[in-house]
């Protein structure tokens, strides 16, 4: 078994960077190149400006490149939440900025011509519980109704179409959800703007932003110092550099996955036969779908822990155990992958994005629903900082400090065993 992501096992390295020492001057230095990094990068050198990206460890080496590759629409939370919260009409303008961030990742395949697997299968949200099987279908009716007419529920009993398990009590299909192999996607994206001139330095952490007496920044790195008319952090969960403003914002989770041997497809046929992207309803969520080299990758939070090799594999024993229960006939399938990565979590599960008063722009904390948002929210930056403020959606959004939150968080355990209790409660 290898304890590294499946996604940047199976995509050649990165190949358009430079060893060049970092100096000189830059109109745009980018710090982190995910999927938010790499796509602001393609869109602001579209329009011509000198775009410089630091990159602690390589393109796409943290979350962008160790999620689940699901590219859905729709919250991280239930949409009559966010219309409680927002009202209908700017719940349902949030709600399709998700969509236009699965619209854009679909654009940018396209126009780059990214060999990535992007298709459009659609997500099922799985009801654990038939109670949540109700809430699912109130929510469902409001969606249809307000935002999203291509949502439907699936009842317990139509399930087998679905997904081969009685595992569920039916669920929730989101029509434009979509799966990818996001290391073919970050690593095509950083392509496609390097062909445009940005450069990137791989292996150089930020460690220093500094206002210079001309308006412009110097960033500093352990392979120079370059100057920058503007910055933008796209820095997601930051262990390196002068981040901790946002590290007293942003909690970290671990998130874990396995992927099995590649299955035979008559197996696929029978236990995936729509190849969805599939999550359930419970807090400790798990999740599931069929990779493109016909793996099955089963992830979920297992444990409220971080990520690294030890972890991973504590975590992998369990979710092996979450995959046996819902597709028992899976006992014999090898478990050729284990990794992790941390999840970029705000205290309302919604991004933020905008200008900080120093000047620096940022755009992170997708709280697991990043593999749109932040592709979207890259190219959005690069009109931001082009003048379009209008169209960050995030823009009016505050985004005071967790209280108690210095960086480190030290009260997951806490929240874990909380929602671990209302998982067997509720
Ligand atoms: C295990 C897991 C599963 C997930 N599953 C899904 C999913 O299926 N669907 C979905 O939509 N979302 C999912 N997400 C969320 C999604 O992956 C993220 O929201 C998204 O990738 C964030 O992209 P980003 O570019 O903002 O951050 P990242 O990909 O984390 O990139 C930030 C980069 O900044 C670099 N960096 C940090 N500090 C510095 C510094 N000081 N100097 C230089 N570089 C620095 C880091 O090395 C990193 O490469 C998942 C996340 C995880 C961890």
């Amino acid at each position: 078994m290898k304890l590294m992501s499946y996604w940047l096992d199976t995509v050649p390295a990165f190949a358009g960077g430079t060893t060049a020492p970092v100096g000189g001057k830059a109109d745009v230095v980018i710090v982190g190149a995910g999927l938010t990094g790499t796509s602001a990068a393609l869109t602001l050198a579209k329009k011509g400006a000198s775009v410089v990206v630091c990159e602690a460890d390589v393109v796409g080496g943290e979350a962008s490149g160790r999620n689940g590759g699901m590219c859905n629409n729709g919250f991280a939370q239930d949409y009559r939440i966010m219309a409680a919260r927002f009202g209908n009409e700017q719940a349902n303008q949030l709600y399709r900025a998700f969509d236009a961030g699965v619209d854009m990742v679909e654009r940018l395949v396209r126009e780059e011509d990214i060999d990535c697997s992007f298709a459009r299968t659609g997500k099922l949200k799985l009801a654990a519980r038939p109670e949540h099987y109700d809430k699912l279908a109130r929510t469902q009716e409001e969606l249809a109704r307000q935002v999203d007419p291509d949502t439907r529920m699936v009842s317990r009993a139509e399930l087998a179409g679905e997904v081969g398990t009685d595992r569920f009590h039916g669920g929730l299909i989101f029509e434009k959800g979509a799966g990818l192999h996001v290391g073919r996607f970050v690593r095509g994206l950083a392509d496609a703007a390097a062909r445009r001139g940005v450069q990137f330095h791989e292996a150089t952490p930020v460690t220093g932003i500094r206002k210079t007496g001309a308006g412009t920044y110097e960033v500093a790195t352990r392979r120079g110092k370059i100057e920058a008319g503007q910055v933008l952090l796209a820095s997601g969960i930051s262990s390196v550099g002068p981040l901790g403003w946002f590290r007293r914002r942003i909690i970290p989770v671990g998130s874990f996955l396995i992927a099995t041997e590649p299955l035979p497809p008559e197996q696929l046929d029978r236990i995936m036969p729509r190849r969805r992207m599939a999550t359930d309803t419970k807090n400790i969520v798990n999740y599931f779908r069929v990779l493109p080299d016909n793996r099955l990758l089963f992830g979920g939070r297992a444990r409220f822990a971080v990520s690294d090799p030890k972890s991973d594999m504590k975590s992998g024993a369990i979710l092996r155990e979450s995959m046996l229960d819902v597709f028992p006939e899976l006992a014999g399938a090898r478990i050729d992958y284990c990794w992790g990565g941390m999840v970029d979590m705000t205290r309302d599960r919604l991004p933020r994005a905008g200008q900080r008063k120093d000047g620096l722009y940022y755009s992170m904390g997708y709280s697991g629903h990043g593999t749109q948002m932040a592709t979207y929210m890259g190219t959005v930056m690069a009109e931001v900082m082009d003048g379009n403020v209008d169209l960050n959606p995030w823009r009016d959004f505050d985004w005071p400090a967790i209280p108690g939150h210095f960086g480190k968080p030290w009260f997951l355990p806490i929240v874990g065993a909380y929602y671990r209790l209302q998982d067997r409660l509720k």
